[in-house]
C-alpha cells in the first residue's frame, strides 16, 4: 500500500559515500564486517571472470576510503581570499602576492613547462588567467584538478601580454601560479560544456550552466530590496511582518494544501494569501503591514502556475483603494527607475473597467500595446454568416483585425494557416460556440475579399477597422450576456495570434511597458460547472465572490444590491495591476464590518454555518472597531519575470516545482507517505477504485 522509495543517490556519491562508511565500521569492528564487505561491495567486488589484484577489495576499500578521506582533510582548512574578485580587478598590482577561491577552467597546456587555466570567481561572474610554470611547482598540482573544481590558490600578479588596447582594458592581470589547493573534486561523468542541456532534476547543474539564471535570481534578490527601501521610507512606514504558514482551512477561494498534525484528525493548512492575518493586523494598531509572502495554492499548473509562489502583499488600513494603488505605483515606479533601462512612464496609472477590459481586449489583462481592438458587429452581418460560425441563437459576434505585412495577401494566408494547424491554434476550432471566422482581405476579390459579410457589414468594416489589402479579419461568436470570468474566446484568440505572429516574425515585438489598472470587477462571479478548480466559498448562491469573500462593494448603490434580486450586479472595488497582457497582482477594499461581513458570507453567498464558523476569528477582529482598510498583493516572481523579460516564472525561481502535478524533480517531491508517516499522522491511504 505505501510505497516508499528507496534513496536515490548517483552511483558515484553512492560509491564514496559506501566506500567511507565501510572503513570507518571496519576500523571499529573489524571482524564483523569483514566477510560482508568482501562479498557485497558494489564497488570493489571482483567480477566474475576478472582477475583478482594484489590488493583484496577489502584492503582496496580501506585504501580508496582512507585517500577519500585525507583529500577531504585537506580541503577542510584554507586561506581566506586576499581579495573578492570584483576589488580583485581594479586593486591588483603587479608582484602582489594575492590568495583567490574559485573554479578552474581547462588547462591548456602550452610546452611540458607551462601551462594556463582560468580562474573563474565563486559568484562565477569574473575569471582571471593562471599561469602555471615547471619552475613555480604548482605544474602538477594544477593538472591534477579537474576543470570546474573549486579551489583556492596562492599566486604573483603581473601584467597580462594584451593583443590590443581593449583586451589590456577588459582583462589587465594574469597571476603567476605557486600553489593550489583543491577544495574538492569535479566528477567525469557531469558533462558542462556550453550547449549541454541539464534535466530539471539536475536544476543546481542548470544553474551553474546559466548566468542567465543566476542573474535573474541575483536581480530577483534587488527586486525585492527595492521595494523593501520603497515601502519602509513611505510615511507612515510599512512594517514587514511575518505572519504563520501554519494556518487552517477557511474557504477564501482556492483550493488548499493540508498539513496532517499528530493530533488525530486535525490538520493546519497552507496559507493560499495571509489575507486574514492582514486584515486581522488592521484592527490591531497595525496601520501598514507588508511581507514577502509564501503562499499555496494547489491549482492546475497549467498557466504558468507554481503552488507555492511569493506575494509582496501590503495591507492599510483608514485607507481607500485609490490610497493602496498610489503606493503600489510608487513601489512599481521605484522598481523601473532603480532596476530597468527606462523608468516606468510617468503620471498614475490609466485605470480601465472590467467590462470596457472585457468587451475591447476580450480580457480583464489586457495588452493594450498592439491594437486588434475588438467591436461588435452582429448587427450588420447576414444571418447565413452567422449560422455558419455558431450554432448559437442570438449570438453576440465580435471582430478585430491583425494588420498585414506589405500588403500581401499571400503571406498572410500562409501566416494564418500555419497558425490554425499549431498547437496554439487548433483548439480555436473546437469552440462548442464555434470556431472563428477568418478572412484575408484581398483588393482583387469581390468586396476584398469579405464577400461573406455583404456589402454593407464589408464598408463598414472598411471605414471603422480601416482594413487594407493583406489583412487578416476575425469574427468569433458567443452566447449574450457572457462578460465573465478571465477572458472571452476572440480575447483569447487575439492575444495567441499576435504572440504567435511575433514568434514566427510576421510581426514585430512590440516595446515598453504599459501599466493599468482594471478596476470596477463584478464582486461576484457564477460558479463554473466544472467548480473543481477554484472552489470558491463552497455556498449555495450559485456563484462566488470574484477576488475574495472580504473585498467589498464599491458605492453605496452596490451596497443596496446586496439585498436585491440578483446580488452579482454588485461592482466591487477591487483592482488588478495589469501591465502587457500580465497580471501582476490585486487588492481591493475590504469589508470593515463584522455585520456585513457575516450578511455577505450567510445571506449573499449563502455558505453553510460551519464553514461561517471557520471565519471566526476574523468576524471577532472587525467587530472590535476594526478601522476601514484596504491592500493589494504583487505577484513577485511573475514581476520579476516580466522585468526581466522572461516567458515563464520557473526561470525566475532557484527550485520551481514543474509539470500540471507540481513536483519538485530535483528532491523528487511530492513523494509517498511511509507506513511509519501514516501511523504518527493517523493516515490511511486507500486503494484507488
Ligand atoms: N489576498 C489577495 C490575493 O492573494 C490579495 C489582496 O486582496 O490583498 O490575491
Amino acid at each position: 500500500m505505501f510505497l516508499a522509495r528507496a534513496p536515490r543517490y548517483s552511483p558515484q556519491l553512492r560509491a564514496s559515500y559506501l566506500e567511507i562508511s565501510n572503513y570507518l565500521r571496519r576500523s571499529r569492528r573489524p571482524a564483523l564486517n569483514r566477510t560482508f564487505y568482501a562479498q557485497s561491495s558494489p564497488l570493489r567486488a571482483p567480477q566474475s571472470g576478472q582477475s583478482t589484484h594484489e590488493q583484496s577489495p577489502v584492503e582496496k576499500n580501506a585504501s580508496t576510503a582512507s585517500s577519500v578521506l585525507a583529500n577531504f582533510k585537506k580541503s577542510i582548512e584554507f586561506p581566506s581570499p586576499t581579495y573578492d574578485f570584483e576589488t580583485f580587478l581594479t586593486k591588483a598590482e603587479p608582484g602582489q602576492q594575492v590568495v583567490l577561491q574559485g573554479y578552474v577552467g581547462n588547462r591548456r597546456e602550452l610546452s611540458s613547462k607551462l601551462a594556463f587555466v582560468r580562474l573563474t570567481d565563486p559568484t562565477m561572474k569574473y575569471s582571471v588567467q593562471l599561469v602555471s610554470t615547471k619552475k613555480s611547482g604548482s605544474f602538477a598540482a594544477l593538472k591534477a584538478v579537474r576543470a570546474h573544481s573549486p579551489v583556492v590558490i596562492k599566486g604573483t600578479v603581473q601584467r597580462k601580454q594584451a593583443k590590443d588596447a581593449e583586451m589590456a582594458e577588459k582583462d589587465p592581470w594574469e597571476i603567476v601560479l605557486d600553489e593550489v589547493q583543491a577544495l574538492n573534486e569535479f566528477p567525469k561523468d557531469i558533462v558542462m560544456t556550453g550547449d549541454h542541456v541539464h534535466p530539471p532534476k539536475h536544476r543546481h547543474l542548470q544553474l551553474r550552466s546559466s548566468s542567465e539564471l543566476r542573474d535573474a535570481l541575483r536581480f530577483r534578490a534587488e527586486a525585492r530590496n527595492v521595494c523593501r527601501q520603497a515601502l519602509e521610507q513611505s510615511r507612515p512606514a510599512f512594517v514587514e511582518i511575518e505572519t504563520p504558514l501554519l494556518f487552517k482551512s477557511t474557504p477564501e477561494g482556492a483550493r488548499e494544501f493540508l498539513v496532517p498534525s499528530r493530533k488525530r484528525g486535525l490538520a493546519y493548512a497552507l496559507p493560499q494569501s495571509p489575507q486574514q492575518y492582514k486584515q486581522i493586523l488592521m484592527a490591531s494598531g497595525i496601520p501598514r503591514y507588508y511581507q514577502f509572502a509564501r503562499c499555496f495554492r494547489d491549482e492546475d499548473l497549467r498557466a504558468d502556475r507554481q503552488p507555492e509562489f511569493t506575494q509582496l502583499d501590503l495591507e492599510m488600513s483608514f485607507a481607500s483603494g485609490t490610497d493602496v494603488m498610489e503606493v503600489v505605483e510608487g513601489v512599481i515606479r521605484r522598481l523601473w527607475s532603480t532596476l530597468m533601462p527606462e523608468p516606468a512612464p510617468s503620471g498614475p496609472f490609466r485605470r480601465m473597467p472590467y467590462q470596457t477590459a472585457m468587451s475591447r481586449y476580450g480580457s480583464d489583462k489586457p495588452d493594450t500595446r498592439y491594437g486588434m481592438e475588438i467591436s461588435r458587429i452582429d448587427y450588420l452581418l447576414p444571418v447565413d454568416l452567422v449560422r455558419k460560425i455558431t450554432p448559437l441563437d442570438n449570438p453576440v459576434v465580435e471582430v478585430f483585425k491583425l494588420e498585414g505585412n506589405d500588403n500581401d495577401p499571400a503571406a498572410t494566408q500562409e501566416f494564418i494557416t500555419n497558425f490554425l494547424d499549431s498547437p496554439e491554434g487548433a483548439p480555436f476550432n473546437e469552440n462548442s460556440d464555434g470556431g472563428p471566422g477568418i478572412f484575408v482581405v484581398d483588393a482583387r476579390k469581390p468586396l476584398s475579399g469579405l464577400q461573406p459579410f455583404g456589402f454593407e457589414a464589408a464598408e463598414h468594416l472598411e471605414n471603422s477597422l480601416g482594413i487594407e489589402h493583406g489583412d487578416l479579419v476575425v469574427i468569433q461568436a458567443r452566447p449574450q450576456n457572457s462578460l465573465t470570468g478571465g477572458s472571452t474566446a476572440l480575447g483569447n484568440l487575439r492575444r495567441a495570434l499576435h504572440a504567435a505572429a511575433v514568434a514566427g516574425g510576421f510581426k514585430p515585438a512590440v516595446p515598453g511597458f504599459e501599466f493599468m489598472w482594471v478596476v470596477d470587477f463584478p464582486l461576484f462571479t457564477p460558479a463554473a460547472e466544472d467548480s473543481a478548480e477554484e472552489p470558491g466559498q463552497g455556498g449555495a448562491a450559485g456563484f462566488s465572490a470574484t477576488h475574495h469573500p472580504f473585498t467589498a462593494p464599491k458605492t453605496a448603490a452596490d451596497v443596496d444590491l446586496l439585498t436585491s434580486a440578483d446580488p452579482t450586479q454588485a461592482t466591487a472595488d477591487h483592482y488588478d495591476l495589469v501591465v502587457n497582457g500580465v497580471e501582476l497582482g490585486g487588492g481591493s477594499r475590504r469589508i470593515h464590518d463584522a455585520a456585513v461581513q457575516e450578511f455577505v458570507f450567510r445571506e449573499v453567498l449563502r455558505m453553510p454555518d460551519h464553514r461561517i464558523a471557520d471565519f471566526a476569528h476574523l468576524l471577532d477582529a472587525l467587530r472590535a472597531g476594526c478601522p476601514p482598510h484596504a491592500g493589494f498583493a504583487l505577484g513577485f516572481d511573475r514581476l520579476v519575470a516580466v522585468m526581466l523579460g522572461r516567458e515563464s516564472v520557473r526561470d525566475v525561481i532557484a527550485f520551481p516545482k514543474m509539470g500540471k502535478t507540481g513536483e519538485d524533480p530535483m528532491v523528487k517531491a511530492p513523494s509517498p507517505i511511509s507506513e511509519e508517516a501514516a501511523k504518527i499522522y493517523h493516515l490511511a491511504v486507500k486503494e484507488s477504485a
